[in-house]
């Protein structure tokens, strides 16, 4: 969401946040995770992934899962309501190429999963027993 810009303002990066009524560098978090190989560990990322606003990417730097959830000290006006004392993450986040410019879709990540399915297509692409956990985990509870 961008506030109108007037025909003569020249977008900068020095005024371009005071455009950006959304605030979206504000509105998720990121978490870096070990690479998952195994079978188990796709299975605990479906198990994450299944829930609302988590949602999973890999891009140069690795594996993340991301949570869509506006941060508690984003005022309505899209300004930080901590700016003095705000975390050394926010600080170090710079508006070049950011959100303001267009919102992260797949062609951003080398992979991107927004939902179960579409992991879980992923998964038996890449496994091709997948669904053999779920017969020893019948066997399991069997014996
Ligand atoms: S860094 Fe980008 S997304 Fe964040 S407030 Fe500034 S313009 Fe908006
Ligand atoms: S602390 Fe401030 S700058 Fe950091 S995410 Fe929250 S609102 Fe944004």
């Amino acid at each position: 969401m961008t506030k109108q810009i007037p025909i003569d303002v020249k977008i900068t990066p020095e005024n371009k946040c005071d455009f950006c009524t959304g605030s979206w560098c504000c509105t998720y978090i990121t978490h870096q995770i070990d690479t998952p190989r195994a079978m188990s560990d796709f299975d605990t990322l479906l198990w994450q992934v299944s829930h609302e606003n988590v949602e999973l990417y890999k891009d140069d730097d690795g594996w993340f899962l991301m949570v869509i959830t506006p941060c508690t000290h984003l005022e309505k006006d899209g300004r930080c309501g901590i700016y003095e004392q705000r975390p050394q993450i926010c600080r170090d986040h710079t508006n070049d190429g950011c959100e303001f410019d267009g919102l992260c879709g797949e062609d951003d990540f080398d992979l991107y999963f927004k939902t179960h399915e579409s992991l879980d297509k992923y998964c038996r692409k890449r496994f091709k027993k997948w669904d053999i956990r779920f017969k020893k985990w019948a066997k399991e509870k069997a014996d």
